[in-house]
């Protein structure tokens, strides 16, 4: 099954943004179908990792459709609050996934920590990816950024933590980034790069 290129593709994600972003990385000529067009409500994600989450979302997925699957898992560990929001990024933004929400869920977190928001605040995106083919083999990445909380939200590009986030070696947010540049340095990116070879 590996050797056959993947074609067809339901990309397992519900989450709009990242299903902009994936779409941009994945050649032009596979046929993608989303979970949303398809009208497949998201599954709970019980895993306790990243690579466990996305593996549920991917089986998920193709088993409803029959199709390869490519699901991805991903979110942002600050290293001082015990790496959250981590696995329950999505959920900081709750039912609405209410970004500001969740934003402000982390400067009140490190807050409540005493923790200087000038202070340079280590923290990482981390992203899981997972191809599931409909006979059950999968194929699992991962990428990481580094980077630290900026002191206050800037920008207004990409989603999710993006105004954020400032990458290691920069100055301005990955909300402040446009996506060209983004997609060069970022998580998804980098566990992108270890799968291409199925495209
Ligand atoms: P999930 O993988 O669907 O559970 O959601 C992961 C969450 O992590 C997203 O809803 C975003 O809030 C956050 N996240 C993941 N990747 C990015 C990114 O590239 N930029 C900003 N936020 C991200």
């Amino acid at each position: 099954m590996y050797k056959k290129k993947i074609n067809k593709l339901i990309l397992g994600s519900n989450n709009q943004g990242k299903v902009r972003e994936i779409r941009k990385l994945i050649p032009k000529n596979i046929i993608l179908h989303t979970p949303k067009r398809l009208k497949i409500k998201s599954p709970k994600e019980t895993g306790r990792s990243f690579l466990e989450n996305s593996l549920i979302k991917a089986k998920y997925y193709s088993k409803k459709t029959n199709e390869v699957c490519l699901a991805d898992d991903s979110g942002l560990e600050i290293d001082i609050l015990g790496k959250l929001p981590g696995i329950y990024s999505a959920r900081w933004a709750g039912r609405k996934s209410d970004f500001n929400l969740a934003i402000r869920k982390v400067y009140r977190e490190l807050k409540k920590k005493k923790i200087n928001k000038n202070k340079n605040i280590k923290c990482r995106f981390i992203c899981a990816l997972t191809i599931f083919w409909p006979n059950n083999k999968y194929y699992q990445s991962q990428g990481m950024v580094e980077g630290f909380i900026s002191p206050k939200p800037k920008g207004v590009n990409g989603f999710g933590y993006d105004p954020i986030f400032v990458p290691n070696g920069y100055k301005i947010t990955f909300g402040q980034m446009l996506f060209k540049k983004k997609s060069k340095i970022d998580h998804r990116y980098k566990a992108f790069k270890k799968i291409k070879k199925f495209f």
